[in-house]
């Protein structure tokens, strides 16, 4: 089991990552989501960390909606019947990975899920955050939390965002983003997920602090309160 585990956090270095976009199917995001990119790295630059809590949150909406599913056909959950999250700090790589046995996604899904903001009401939200006679007063993060664009807020602490992902009813994908535009590729290691993700973030240079293992097993502490599933940190010692 830690061997399987350890396979499925073994983060892709450079040159991999390269090879692999060259490779890839690129796509450009929604303008809305490149506003809301910038709108998110300009006013929450003072609370970096708060990533952590939005990708862990995915990570448990991802495991609640395979639970759900499986109540309806018990076959779902067979591709892999543990329900947790697993961080890794990846110091080799400087990537931090985020990985879950939820849902995954299949290519549709990385389409729109990670590259449109499907939510009605965006443009408004926008257009109140980007007047600052409306957004005065207004805390931001909470504005952004209650709105839920939360995972490219992984774009604080990382300067390019790759997603590996295995849904039950696709292959495995990788998709990777530099925050300007994105890729999808099918994954050439093959299916090593069984079923759910691992978001892996390549850490900027000044947010190398959350490869320390104390700093990330504090935050994993105060974000992981309220969620139903076991998270644990990866640690290379046993
Ligand atoms: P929200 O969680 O409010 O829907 P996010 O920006 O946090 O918004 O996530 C966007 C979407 O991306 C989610 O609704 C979900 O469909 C998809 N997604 C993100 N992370 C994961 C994950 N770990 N597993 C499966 N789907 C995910
Ligand atoms: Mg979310």
């Amino acid at each position: 089991k830690r061997e399987e585990e350890a396979i499925q956090l073994d983060g892709l270095n450079v040159a991999q990552l390269k090879e692999i976009r060259e490779k890839a199917e690129k796509f450009t995001f929604q303008t809305e989501v490149n506003r809301m990119m910038k709108l998110i790295i300009n006013s929450l630059y003072r609370n970096k960390e708060i990533f952590l809590r939005e990708l862990i949150s995915n990570a448990s909406d991802a495991i609640d909606k395979i639970r759900l599913l499986a109540l309806s056909n018990s076959k779902e959950l067979e591709t892999n019947p543990e329900l947790h999250i697993r961080i890794k700090a990846d110091k080799e790589n400087k990537a931090l990975h985020i990985m879950d046995s939820g849902i995954g996604m299949t290519h549709q899904d990385l389409i729109n899920n990670l590259g449109t903001i499907a939510k009605s009401g965006t443009a408004d939200f926008l257009a109140k955050m980007q007047d600052p006679s409306k957004s005065e007063g207004l805390d931001m993060n909470d504005m952004i939390g209650q709105f839920g664009v939360g995972f490219y807020s992984a774009f604080l602490v990382a300067d390019r965002v790759v997603v590996t992902t295995k849904h039950n009813d696709d292959k495995q994908y990788i998709w990777e983003s530099d925050a300007n535009s994105f890729s999808i590729t099918e994954d050439p290691r093959g299916d090593t997920l069984k079923r759910g993700s691992v978001i892996s973030l390549y850490l900027k240079e000044e947010a190398q602090d959350f490869l320390e293992e104390d700093t990330v097993r504090e935050l994993i502490r105060k974000y992981s309160q309220f969620i139903n599933f076991p998270i644990r940190m990866w640690s290379s010692k046993t």
